[in-house]
């Protein structure tokens, strides 16, 4: 074990760049993070976020970072690693967990040790940015948290009894207030001079919950009800506020600016709540009075949007927990838009979507508040499929006795309904549809559609094979070496310890590139001295994002034997090689240095040769 504590003191240096003289630190890290990755199994964290499936050896399922509509993304229970092969990332489960809920490799630490019931002191363990970063965060947390409780106390002040008038005139319960938290901002308050003595002037500006006019600072929320908002941890990192008074000319809502710790497209209104709901779906709906009177009403399955349109992070948020969605909006003409387009991205997103439709009132909190919980859950209950929704609405847009209306018609439902669809199965059954709906032979369609829409979908494909080309840069020389020298480091840290003939195949001269060739340096030594390294504890030490990503590919390709793996590692050594002298060449060219030139090109011929008499 001391061996291994001091070559990771080695990937520390070499990976965080810490400066020497916090040695004493990475002790407490190292320590910590063997303890968790020898506690902690990778398909339990993973599989508490999104469902795993099991394809032989390994899990797979659809990527929470990324969208996707087949699964790319594998976990490796017997490396204790993930990979996706769609978005490019990888790591192990503390990885997993940073990128999951947006947290600092030290913070992810702490949530999985916590996880694992493992004590631990983690007041030394970080880098010097990774501690200030940490430290701004916590020091928001706690802000919030004491506005919370002021806010709170206020609501319930005799001064402030306009506050609670407008509670009971919405007809929120006291225990609902209470379990959400709902609290006030009277117009004269002293919080920011309260903060003050707590928190410094940075801390409360990075806030955002102060504005400054006339060289004054003053709270965003003054004279408005309080509802904070809170992440998927229970903790408050930002508020909403509406404005109690009807005579106010302010707009009626007023949200948290997106913080350090907040960001509006990242976040979900009572899901916090709604997570641990036994239902198989999520309630989407517009704002906070919505989700806190179906609440109110037993519908704990609700969250809410704030104030913008939903995004694929947000069908990522809902993924993890749910695969089902209910889309419940205003019932108005931008609401039924918003449906729509919402409903698009969360079934591009692999949920399966319905919306909900409510008639007789503007919104879900008048719908339930008039017409009871049952009326809406039968409303839930009859919610349509989101393609036979939008297939609905189309068809409200036309007159289908008329011959003109119905061509536009016909071409507008193979435009919106008939191309998205990428499922053929699902595609007859909406030609199917479409013959009914118009009278028009089944096959009339199919022909058709075929016909005037081949062009189109090759459009379409070119469109995407050109975003797929832009989104993946040529590689330069570079960039190939780099990849391959991860690829040969991966291979080696894996087979060295179960071959001597792999031990011995490689030395520091095969790298190139000084980070990739200090880490294999660490690994041979550790090799050398019978230390068997943990492929998941390795990439812990690995802060370079394209070099992980890299690591967990390349192993997840996996070799069966010794021998195919010997010979993997002899191409890329070549590969590499070459990659190498290329680069020397263009560095000789530069200084016209004839005689390396001419040295280079030579080898190059030689490796050249080398390999093509391989081939034979
Ligand atoms: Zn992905």
């Amino acid at each position: 074990m001391k061996n291994v504590k001091r070559y990771f003191k080695k990937f520390v240096e070499i990976n965080l760049n810490c400066p020497k003289k916090h040695e004493g630190e990475h002790d407490v890290l190292e320590r910590i993070v063997e303890q968790v990755l020898n506690k902690v199994d990778i398909v339990d964290i993973v599989s508490s976020y999104i469902p795993l499936k099991r394809v032989g050896v390994n899990f797979r399922a659809l990527c929470p970072f990324h969208s996707e509509k087949t699964p790319s993304f594998y976990v490796s229970p017997a490396k204790q690693i993930f990979h996706c092969f769609g978005c490019g990332v990888g790591g192990n489960v503390i990885h997993f967990v940073m990128r999951m809920e947006n947290l600092t490799f030290t913070e992810a630490l702490k949530v999985l040790a916590e996880k694992a019931k493992i004590d631990i002191d983690f007041s030394q363990s970080q880098s010097a940015k990774d501690r200030a970063l940490a430290k701004q965060k916590e020091e928001l947390i706690n802000l919030h948290k004491d506005c919370f409780e002021y806010f709170r106390e206020q609501l319930y002040l005799r001064k402030n009894i306009e506050a609670v008038k407008y509670i009971i005139k919405r007809r929120i319960a006291k225990d609902t207030a209470k379990r959400f938290g709902l609290g006030f901002c009277p117009e004269k308050n002293d919080l920011y001079d309260r903060l003050s003595q707590k928190y410094s002037k940075e801390i409360i500006d990075l806030s955002g919950i102060f504005l400054e006019r006339n060289g004054k600072n003053y709270c965003r929320f003054e004279g408005r009800l309080i509802f904070p908002i809170f992440d998927t941890m229970n903790r408050v990192i930002a508020f909403g506020g509406r404005i109690i008074s009807d005579a106010s000319a302010a707009p009626k809502y007023m949200n948290s600016p997106d913080t350090l710790i907040f960001s509006k497209s990242r976040i979900l209104y009572g899901l916090n709540i709604a997570k641990q709901s036994k239902e198989n779906e999520f309630v989407v709906v517009e704002g906070y009075m919505d989700v806190i009177a179906l609440h109110q009403e037993g519908i704990d399955n609700a969250v809410g949007v704030l104030g913008t349109a939903l995004t694929q992070d947000h069908s990522f948020l809902l993924r993890r927990y749910k695969n089902e969605v209910v889309l419940c909006l205003d019932s108005d003409e931008a609401g039924k838009k918003a449906a729509i387009r919402s409903a698009d991205i969360l079934y591009q997103n692999g949920l399966m979507v319905r919306v909900m439709e409510l008639e007789g009132a503007k919104d879900p909190d008048e719908y339930i508040k008039r017409f009871g919980k049952d009326a809406f859950l039968l409303k839930k209950q009859n919610s349509m499929f989101v393609i036979d929704y939008k297939v609905k609405e189309l068809k409200n847009q036309y007159d289908l006795t008329k011959s003109d209306q119905k061509f536009r018609f016909v071409r507008e439902y193979f435009e919106k309904i008939l191309i998205p669809i990428s499922n053929e199965v699902e595609r007859q059954e909406y030609i199917k549809k479409l013959s009914d709906l118009t009278g028009v032979n089944e096959n009339v369609i199919s022909k058709e559609f075929s016909k005037t829409t081949q062009k189109e979908l090759k459009r379409i494909e070119n469109i995407n094979y050109f975003k797929q080309i832009q989104q993946k840069p040529v590689l330069s020389d570079f960039e190939m070496l780099k990849k391959n020298e991860n690829y040969l480091l991966s291979l080696y840290t894996e087979w060295a310890p179960k071959s001597e003939e792999i031990k011995n195949l490689l030395t520091e001269e095969d790298f190139y590139t000084e980070d990739v060739k200090n880490i294999f340096t660490a690994v041979k030594n550790l090799i050398n001295e019978g230390m068997e390294l943990s492929y998941s504890m390795l990439l812990s030490f690995v802060t370079d994002e394209s070099i992980l990503f890299d690591l967990t590919s390349f192993s997840s390709k996996g070799f069966e034997n010794a021998d195919t793996a010997k010979k993997a590692i002899e191409e890329l050594k070549v590969k590499i090689k070459t990659l190498g002298l290329k680069l020397e060449l263009k560095a000789a060219q530069q200084q016209n240095d004839n005689l390396k030139i001419t040295q280079i090109l030579d080898e190059l011929k030689k490796l050249k040769a080398g390999r093509e008499g391989e081939g034979r």
